[in-house]
């Protein structure tokens, strides 16, 4: 059972597991667990909410009412749990060759000459609840750039070696991708996969750069070489059509639904009194302590179809 409990509620119980932050890494820890039949405790140290509807609509209105949108914008300030912001940094004027090029009087205590840019979030569900959904996976290349490029080191591992693994990501975030395109280019390395979801479709832009870009043939002045441009789409953490093609192909062949059987606890702090009290999340179906496993076989049905019917 998925449940939200006080500070107080939770020292009075036992768990087989305590995870501190409900971000991607603890929440799927917790499913795991959970899906095993441990008792969880899960953490954070910001508020949550955003999933419900009235928390949605004051994101959004944090959002509009912001001066600059920035990622953190649609979230308000917590004193309690205070997060880094890009709107910390201030560029100096002219500065002096060797000075620092920024000033960054934020959460972040930095003093070198280039701070570090951008920022993470502590909400329920951190920093993924403003990232971009990007999901590349690493080229054949960044697992070699020593004996490629002679610099850096090659990892022990290939593009191949991390394929379950990918596949195991991917199905829990729901990815949209072209598998074809991602197999041309040597990321994708199973022959039979395919993305959970289609594609995005090329937008206006894209297709206009696609255009313009692909095929474009550039000097390389550096290695001498010329090179010809491709434009490959970017797989995306966001929903498209399911791909009725999709199998689950994953490391460890838990089922990619959302948990129908994760036992975890989420415990937040009092909100701090900048932020409005929200209803904090229940994020997914759950099964009780003591019940049965789950009846689903893992890994076994599509998108398309939707889990099997246990057998009545
Ligand atoms: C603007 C932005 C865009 C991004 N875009 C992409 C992208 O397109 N593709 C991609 O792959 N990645 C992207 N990332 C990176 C990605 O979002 C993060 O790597 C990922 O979300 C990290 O997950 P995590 O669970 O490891 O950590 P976090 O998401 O940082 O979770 C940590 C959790 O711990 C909580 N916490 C912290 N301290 C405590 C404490 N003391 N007690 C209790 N709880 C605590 C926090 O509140 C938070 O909920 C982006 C990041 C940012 C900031």
């Amino acid at each position: 059972m998925t449940e939200t409990v006080s500070a107080e509620g939770a020292a009075r119980r036992r768990y087989d597991a305590i995870i501190v932050g409900g971000g991607w890494a603890g929440s799927v820890l917790a499913k795991r667990l959970g899906a095993q039949g441990w008792q969880v405790l899960v953490l954070e140290a910001g508020n949550g909410g955003t999933e419900t509807w009235p928390g949605y609509l004051d994101s959004l209105s944090t959002f509009y009412s912001a001066v600059a949108k920035v990622p953190n914008a649609a979230y308000r300030p917590n004193k309690a749990a205070p997060s880094p912001n890009v709107l910390d940094l201030a560029p100096v004027p002219n500065p002096q060759p060797g000075e620092p090029e920024f000033t960054a009087h934020g959460y972040f205590v930095q003093n070198g000459q280039l701070p570090y840019g951008t920022d993470y979030l502590r909400e329920l569900g951190g920093a993924a609840m403003h990232w971009l959904g990007a999901v590349p996976r690493m080229l054949p290349d960044d697992f070699a750039t020593r004996s490629t490029y002679s610099y850096g080191l090659d990892w022990p591992l290939t593009a191949e070696d991390l394929q379950p693994w990918y596949a195991e990501a991917e199905a829990e975030l729901g990815v949209a991708g072209h598998a074809q395109e991602q197999k041309e280019l040597g990321v994708v390395t199973d022959p039979a996969y395919e993305y959970p979801m289609h594609h995005i479709p090329q937008s206006y832009i894209d297709q206009y750069c696609d255009h313009r870009l692909g095929d474009a043939v550039i000097d390389d002045t550096v290695a001498q070489l010329p090179y010809t441009l491709r434009t490959f789409g970017l797989p995306q953490a966001r929903n498209s059509t399911p791909n009725p093609a999709y199998r689950p192909r994953t490391a460890s062949r838990a089922p990619s639904a959302c948990p129908t059987t994760a036992s975890a606890v989420w415990a937040t702090p009092a909100a701090s009194p900048s932020v409005p009290s929200r209803p904090n999340p229940i994020r997914c179906a759950s099964r009780p302590p003591g019940r049965p496993p789950s009846p689903w076989p893992p890994g076994a049905w599509s998108a398309a179809s939707g889990p099997p019917r246990p057998a009545p």
